[in-house]
């Protein structure tokens, strides 16, 4: 596809998609294995908030893009290892994945030793309890909160989920909203290409959209 008809159907997409979760969302386009080419039709119809999975597929595609376009807004929406927050705390601005007591550590001695501004964080909640997946247990929640709001130099703005792919998304949505009332923090985000509006009825504030916004992703 030409960067044109690129950039009108993203457009499209993407104005569907902000109308649907309504002036108050924060659409992020979960920019994972996405050509250059719909990166920067992407950048052409007004989007900034960008979420990523990987730090090195993120360094490769950003680093130069950051010095090339204003207000841009990275957010790490993937599992972090401990051994690259450094690369993390450089690059993002929001590091959405914070699921366990050694990342925080290591996030707080890469903000000192870069002297990085600290990226806002977000604890990843594993609500639906699966093994193989990142993020905190609802039940260690509260004590992985208290030691981030403790210990990180920066803020602690909200928290993050992926429902199980085989389950009805709404509960999870239903109780992530429910445990950041609770804890008093203000970002939540959940809703992905096929749920977001979903997302967004339950009580968003970020939606991440992969697919729904560039199409099927590269490889
Ligand atoms: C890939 C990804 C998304 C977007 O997925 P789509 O189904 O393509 O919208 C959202 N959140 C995370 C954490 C992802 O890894």
């Amino acid at each position: 596809m030409s960067l044109d008809t690129q950039t009108q159907s993203i457009s499209e997409a993407r104005t569907r998609i902000l109308s649907e979760i309504g002036g108050e969302v924060t659409l992020v386009a979960a920019s994972k294995r996405q050509s250059d080419d719909r990166i920067d039709a992407a950048l052409e119809t007004g989007q900034r908030v960008f979420g990523e999975n990987r730090v090195q597929e993120a360094q490769s595609r950003w680093t130069e893009r950051l010095e090339a376009v204003e207000g841009l807004e990275l957010r790490l929406i993937g599992p972090l290892q401990t051994n690259k927050a450094e690369d993390a705390v450089r690059l993002f601005q929001v590091i959405e994945t914070l699921d366990r007591e050694k990342l925080l550590k290591a996030l707080i001695k890469a903000v000192d030793k870069t002297g990085a501004a600290p990226p806002d964080l977000l604890i990843q909640v594993n609500t639906g309890d699966e093994p193989q997946k990142g993020g905190v247990s609802v039940e260690g929640l509260g004590t992985l909160l208290s030691a981030a709001r403790d210990t990180y130099p920066g803020r602690v703005t909200g928290l993050m989920c992926i429902p199980p792919a085989e389950e009805p998304a709404a509960p999870h949505f239903a109780l992530l909203k429910k445990l950041a009332d609770q804890y008093e923090l203000e970002t939540v985000s959940m809703g992905m290409s096929s749920d977001y509006a979903l997302a967004a009825r339950l009580g968003a504030t970020h939606v991440r959209v992969g697919t729904a916004l560039f199409g099927a992703r590269d490889y």
